[in-house]
C-alpha cells in the first residue's frame, strides 16, 4: 500500500471513491465559487475528511452533510470546531431524500467533491429534487462536466446532457488536476455550477417519454432519425415538429426532444 493511499490517518477505500482533497490553492477556488452565506440551507455530499467542509464551516454556524463511510461520519462527530455545526446524515446520497432538509420557503444549496464511481446516477437523483434546489457545485471527472455542459451533435451530449439541461444551467466553473487529491485519481477532474431553472424553458407533459425519445435516440446515435424512431413518429410528424428525419438523434436539440415527448404524450397511451 502506498503513503499516498493513507491520508491524515484515514486510509482511502476505493469503493466509496475516495479522493481527497488536499491543494489549498483548489479548496479556495472551489469554495469562492460555492460563496456559502450564513442564512443558506448547505448540504454537502461526501464530506470525507473534511477539505471543504472545514473551509465552509467557517463560514456558516450550520449545515449539512451526507456520508456513507461510518468511519468518516464517526470522525466528522468528534471533530473539534464541525461536531458543533452539522447535522450528519449517514447513508447513502442515491437514496437520500433531500426534500426533507427544506425550511419555509427557503432552497437548498448542495455541493461536493463526488464519488466518481456513482456520479452520474447521483446527478439523476439529485435532479429530481430540482425544484427545491438553488443551486449545486460538484467535483466530478472532467469527462463528465464535458458531457454535463455538451451541446447537440457532439460525441459528449447524450441522456445525462439533456435531463441536466433540461432543469438546469449548467456552468463549468474550474479544471483541476490528479495531483490536487491524495490518492491522485488517474483521470482530470473540474468543477461544474448546475443552477435549476425557476421555469423550466422548454417544459415537457411527459418526463417518461422525454427520458424514452433520449434513451432510444442516444442508443442508436448511427441510425437516422427517421430509422430510430419508426412505429413512434412519422417522417412526416417529425417534418411537421420541425425536425429533419435525415439526421442522426444525436443533433436534436432538448426543445426538439420535448417536442417529440409532447406529440407522443398527446397521440399514444403511455410511454
Ligand atoms: N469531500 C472530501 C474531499 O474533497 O476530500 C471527500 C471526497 S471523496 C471524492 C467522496 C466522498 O463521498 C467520500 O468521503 C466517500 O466516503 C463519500 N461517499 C461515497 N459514496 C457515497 C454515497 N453513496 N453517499 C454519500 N457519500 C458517499
Amino acid at each position: 500500500m502506498s503513503s499516498d493511499q493513507v491520508h491524515l490517518g484515514h486510509r482511502a477505500r476505493k469503493r466509496f471513491g475516495q479522493n481527497f482533497l488536499h491543494d489549498e490553492y483548489i479548496i479556495d477556488g472551489i469554495v469562492s465559487a460555492i460563496n456559502p452565506l450564513s442564512d443558506d440551507i448547505l448540504v454537502e455530499i461526501g464530506p470525507g475528511l473534511g477539505a471543504l467542509t472545514e473551509p465552509v464551516g467557517r463560514e456558516v454556524d450550520h449545515f449539512h452533510v451526507v456520508e456513507l463511510d461510518r468511519d468518516l461520519a464517526e470522525r466528522l462527530r468528534h471533530h473539534p470546531f464541525l461536531s458543533s455545526k452539522l447535522t450528519i446524515h449517514e447513508g447513502d446520497a442515491m437514496q437520500f431524500d433531500f426534500g426533507q432538509l427544506l425550511q419555509e420557503d427557503k432552497q437548498l444549496r448542495i455541493f461536493g467533491n463526488l464519488p466518481y464511481n456513482v456520479s452520474t446516477p447521483l446527478i439523476f437523483h439529485l435532479l429530481t429534487f430540482h425544484d427545491k434546489v438553488q443551486d449545486m457545485h460538484f467535483m466530478l471527472q472532467k469527462e463528465v462536466v464535458n458531457r454535463l455542459a455538451a451541446g447537440p451533435g457532439t460525441k459528449a451530449y447524450g441522456r445525462l446532457t439533456v435531463m441536466a439541461q433540461y432543469y438546469c444551467k449548467v456552468v463549468p466553473v474550474l479544471e483541476v488536476p490528479p495531483s490536487a487529491f491524495k490518492p491522485a485519481p488517474k483521470v482530470d477532474s473540474a468543477v461544474v455550477r448546475l443552477v435549476p431553472y425557476d421555469v423550466l424553458p422548454h417544459p415537457t407533459t411527459s418526463l417518461k417519454w422525454l427520458e424514452r425519445v433520449c434513451r432510444e435516440g442516444f442508443n442508436q446515435r448511427r441510425k437516422t432519425i427517421r430509422n430510430c424512431y419508426k412505429g413512434l413518429l412519422s417522417a412526416e410528424t417529425l417534418e411537421e415538429l420541425g425536425i429533419n428525419p435525415s439526421m442522426r438523434p444525436e443533433g436534436l436539440t432538448i426543445e426538439q426532444f420535448v417536442a417529440m415527448a409532447n406529440w407522443l404524450d398527446a397521440n399514444h397511451k403511455a410511454a
